[in-house]
């Protein structure tokens, strides 16, 4: 390749990279408090856009720069893409010994460059495109060990983009390494990629690649993340109310095709409103959590849960008959009564009231969370603290209540 052509291909992977950053930047902003790693990247990318501007610097500016300068930057940049790789993947940090390293390298390459009579410097100078040869590939293969752990957890985009760039990073890695083994056959002389600029040229284009991935991986997490915070209450974690529906809907269609019952159960906090007004509103709110806690545990795995709004709480049971299901709600029932919210200076005790419903055949699901709802009213005048069902074609007024007493007895509310 020759040398001006070359340092064209630099320059235009430099303008990307710096497009990368811009993009880092840009996406950093819209990511809230998360910690994404994105300014690290932002910043790597700016580096190594400057690391592909001083080839053709030094070309028309004479050679001011460092020998090793290009490969000084390309490392400094790779080591903040590895800071922000970590960060992202939630590995503590090795931020501080890398700084420690870059300035090492950084100065021993600036004393090689300008104090040409020391002898040991000089000495040294020929294994330094090895060692930054080598550090790369290191850095590399941690982008890689960060990555490798979230190719199971991701789906879709995510995973794809993971996927990229655990490959980029390990083929540039081999890449560097291929090179290396050139450069420490014979100290001094520049590896097989690296005579004819190659090796800049892979290197800065592997950022490049790189950092497309990360940005569509850190886009793919803050995606799920505000889908997620649009489906779901922010204080208990549960389904919000619109995407309860529109789970339970699916679930109504899912039972008319397979032709198995569907049970849901409408819960309500007894005499919550007593609970705020006694312990504050704050602690009202760590109880709503605790109930959450306790829901979460006790239904089953295929269970759909939302908060319908306020202390009010649906549990959906896909394949579950209305005895099955009141099973369930008795256990929650208990393990309710028998974990007060963990409190100062004392636990707060509180009991529940469910309604249950078993859908018919062709039913909608509003009418079938009606005859919930009718049932925890029945429930509720029952005296709380108890399990109510609704059977299908009874009268709902005062027929159910009976049915559920057994924790009646030891109501504490
Ligand atoms: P019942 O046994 O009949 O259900 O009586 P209740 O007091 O539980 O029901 P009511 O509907 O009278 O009161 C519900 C209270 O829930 C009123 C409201 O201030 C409170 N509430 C609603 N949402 C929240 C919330 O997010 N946090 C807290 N702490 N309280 C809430
Ligand atoms: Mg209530
Ligand atoms: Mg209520």
């Amino acid at each position: 390749m020759k040398m001006f052509q070359s340092h064209m291909i630099v320059l235009i992977a430099g303008l990307l990279a710096l497009q990368m950053a811009v993009v880092c930047a840009v996406l950093r902003r819209s990511q809230g408090m998360e910690p994404s790693g994105l300014t690290s990247w932002a910043l790597g990318d700016l580096v190594a856009a400057l690391a592909a501007a001083m080839p053709a610097l030094a070309e028309i500016a004479g050679y001011w720069l460092a020998a090793d300068a290009v490969d000084m930057a390309l490392f400094s940049g790779i080591s903040l893409m590895v800071v922000g790789t970590r960060h992202f993947a939630g590995r503590p940090g090795r931020a501080s010994m890398l700084a420690v390293v870059n300035l090492i390298l950084g100065a021993a390459i600036a004393a090689g460059t300008w104090l040409p009579h020391a002898d040991w410097l000089q000495a040294l100078r020929p294994w330094l495109p090895a060692a930054l040869g080598f550090g790369q590939a290191l850095l590399l293969l941690d982008i890689v060990r960060s990555i490798v752990p979230l190719l199971s957890q991701k789906r879709g985009t995510g995973r794809f983009a993971a996927l990229s760039l655990v490959l980029i990073a390990a083929g540039c890695a081999g890449l560097n390494a291929w090179n290396l083994s050139g450069s420490i056959a014979q100290p001094g002389v520049p590896g097989p990629l690296a005579q004819d600029g190659s090796m800049v040229v892979l290197n800065v284009f592997a950022v490049v690649g790189l950092s497309v991935s990360f940005a569509l991986m850190a886009h793919d997490r803050l995606r799920r993340m505000l889908e997620r915070k649009a489906s779901h209450d922010d204080l208990t974690g549960l389904l919000a109310r619109g995407a309860f529906w529109q789970q339970l809907e699916e679930a109504g269609t899912q039972a008319d095709r397979n032709g198995k019952p569907l049970t849901v159960a409408f819960v309500d906090l007894d005499h919550f409103k007593a609970i705020n007004d006694v312990y504050g509103h704050l602690a009202g709110d760590s109880v709503l959590r605790h109930f959450a806690g306790l829901l979460r545990k006790t239904v089953g795995p295929q269970d759909i849960i939302g908060r319908l709004g306020g202390e009010e709480f649906a549990i959906v049971m896909p394949e579950t008959t209305l005895e099955r299901g009141r099973a369930t709600s008795l256990r929650l029932g208990s393990a309710v009564r028998n974990t007060p919210c963990p409190s100062e200076p004392d636990a707060i005790a509180y009991t529940i009231s469910i309604g249950m419903a078993q859908r018919e055949p062709t039913e909608t699901v509003e009418n079938l969370m009606r005859r919930a709802d009718q049932a925890l009213y029945d429930a509720k005048h029952a005296g709380r603290n108890c399990v109510s069902l609704h059977r299908a074609g009874k009268p709902w007024h005062g027929t159910s209540a009976g049915e559920s007493a057994p924790w009646q007895r030891r109501a504490t509310s």
